[in-house]
């Protein structure tokens, strides 16, 4: 059987868009000590705008850029593509798309093999760009990917996201409670550092790649903390899974609500501070 005050407090909760799906993990929430959070959509907003294109081949204009990052970008779900493809009135035909999850996505257009890729991407393949304006937008902590055709580089494009008004007193308030605040992400290192100042968190982990996240949490509990994860993502699924209290945020995806204890409806940060107050509420009644 149900407490009473466990039912109450589930009932009570759930007006107010907190959702448990697993009730002991929310009797868990009371004693976290680490909260990891996703970046994109958790404590930004995820929803980008292209804010510069930077040609870096002859025979490419910013035009071309943005046509063939666009024309590509059109078949992606990804926040990232979804900004590109918006900011482009012209559709080239894509064939053999395909995502490179946590790196960008790829297709042939007129035949030739085109991408648009991570910062991260390019170090791996060892491409170096030498340029003032991407290096500056990265200095500003903007998103950056870059368009290949035929594995060249032809161009970059930055984007800007929005950190959450509500994200810097969500860490506040769980800061003051004693909890570690961390922030994992596929991006680049310097948006990472940006948000994390701006946000206040005591540690990031920038360009983790999908599957390396929830070996991210696996290591911060083996520091012997109780840990909560926070995402919206596909890609957060098995990390949210392997936290002791996975916590999915916002419409989010199918796949993170399957895989969460319990869902914030709101895309509010606040929510998980309201969380752990009221499962430290309801079981101390109880005891
Ligand atoms: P997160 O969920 O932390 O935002 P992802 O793992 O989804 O990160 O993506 C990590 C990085 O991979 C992005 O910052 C971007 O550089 C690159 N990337 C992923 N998908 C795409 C895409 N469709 N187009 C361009 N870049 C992409
Ligand atoms: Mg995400």
């Amino acid at each position: 059987a149900i407490p009473l005050v466990v039912a109450v407090s589930t009932a009570l909760s759930a007006k107010n868009g907190l959702l448990i799906r697993d009730r002991t993990a929310f009797e868990k929430a009371r004693n976290l000590q680490a909260i990891i959070f996703d970046k994109t959509g958790t404590l930004t907003e995820g929803k980008f705008g292209v804010t510069n294109i930077v040609p870096l081949s002859e025979d490419f204009s910013k035009e071309d850029v943005l046509k063939y990052a666009a024309a590509i970008e059109m078949h992606s779900e990804h926040p990232i593509a979804k900004a590109i493809a918006a900011a482009s009135k012209e559709h080239m035909k894509v064939e053999e798309f395909k995502a490179i999850p946590g790196k960008g996505a790829e297709g042939k257009i007129d035949g030739k093999h085109v991408m648009v890729v991570s910062p991260g991407f390019l170090r791996e393949n060892g491409i170096k760009v030498n340029n003032e304006e991407v290096s500056r937008m990265l200095s500003e902590g903007k998103t950056v990917v870059y368009v290949l055709v035929e594995k060249e580089v032809k161009g970059a494009i930055g984007l800007a996201d929005i950190i959450r008004s509500e994200s810097k007193e969500a860490i506040a308030k769980l800061k003051e409670m004693g909890i570690k605040c961390m922030m994992l992400t596929g991006d680049n290192k310097q948006v990472a550092e940006w948000v994390s100042r701006e946000v206040g968190l005591d540690e990031y982990f920038a360009e983790v790649l999908p599957h390396e996240k929830s070996q991210k949490v696996k290591e911060i509990q083996a520091r012997g903390l109780a840990v909560a994860m926070v995402g919206d993502g596909v890609n957060d699924a098995p990390a949210l899974v392997q936290a002791d209290v996975g916590i999915a945020i916002g419409a989010g995806t199918d796949v993170a609500v399957e895989s969460a204890d319990i869902v914030l409806v709101r895309s509010d940060p606040r929510d998980v501070v309201a969380i752990i107050a009221l499962a430290k509420a309801t079981y101390k009644k109880m005891v």
